[in-house]
């Protein structure tokens, strides 16, 4: 048995080691995009060949731009970190289901543009409160409301909560682009992007689902996802009500 259990703990250790080798690649590789474009606009502007302001501030705007990339990738990358090592610190307090969804929904409508956009919310019929950290739950809704907003040309995104037995079920709904069926179980690997080449700028760092499927996993939930191809999503998430 002492040998199994070592050779299980190398193969632990090893594919642990593999993990974090891919991480550091995966981060390099997202960094070094946004790093290029900055650099290029800045040797541009220096050259002083560009002349006309109009032009020069085009520039200036892709370098804000590009750092503001960098600043997501950064804090997406703290936040992974934080909930590998368990440090987190959320405080957990009674929240109002209801209440939440409505606070999360006027953050968000701020957010997008609400001529093309229109957002339902579908609330529970009980008012129903759960111990929770209300910072991480609209962290959590927000990140899979902006996926929604991204990865559809306008219409209307549904955000609900609902009552179950023993648990609360929260969904997004986006009537967007969707996801091929083989895509469905890679999506919440860290840094996973399904159209890496056909919607440059639109994704972000691909690191937003595994956020939320860690952050979930961590209060004792579970993640879920439905799409058609071509036809929209839902995600969401069960919260089991202690
Ligand atoms: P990011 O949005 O930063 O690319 P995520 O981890 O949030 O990363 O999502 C991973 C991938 O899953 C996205 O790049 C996209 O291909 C796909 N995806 C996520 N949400 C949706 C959605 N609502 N509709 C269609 N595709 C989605």
């Amino acid at each position: 048995w002492g040998v199994v259990a070592l050779f299980q703990d190398i193969s632990e250790r090893w594919r642990f080691e593999q993990l974090q080798k891919d991480f550091v690649a995966n981060v390099s590789h997202e960094l070094k995009a946004p790093l290029s474009s900055i650099k290029g606009a800045g040797e541009i502007l220096l050259d002083k060949v560009i002349v006309e302001p109009a032009k020069q501030d085009e520039y200036l705007k892709m370098i804000v731009e590009e750092t503001d990339r960098l600043e997501d990738l950064v804090d997406d990358i703290l936040i992974l970190s934080e909930l590998d090592a368990n440090t987190s610190n959320y405080s957990r307090a009674k929240i109002s289901v209801n209440d939440l969804l409505k606070k999360v929904s006027r953050i968000f409508r701020k957010i997008m543009d609400q001529e093309n956009y229109s957002l339902q919310i579908i609330l529970s019929e009980e008012n129903i409160y759960i111990r929770e950290s209300e910072e991480k739950l609209k962290q959590v809704l927000l990140n899979l409301l902006e996926n929604a907003y991204k990865f559809s040309a306008g219409g209307s995104i549904e955000l609900g909560v609902e009552y179950l037995k023993n648990e609360l079920k929260f969904w997004v709904k986006d009537n967007g682009i969707g996801i091929p069926e083989n895509e469905l179980e890679n999506i919440w690997e860290r840094f996973y992007k399904v159209d890496k080449a056909h919607t440059p700028g639109k994704s972000g760092s691909g690191l937003g689902l595994s956020i939320v499927k860690q952050t979930i996993e961590d209060s004792g939930g579970r993640v879920f996802v439905e799409s058609e191809y071509g036809n929209g999503s839902t995600f969401g998430f069960y919260l089991p009500l202690i």
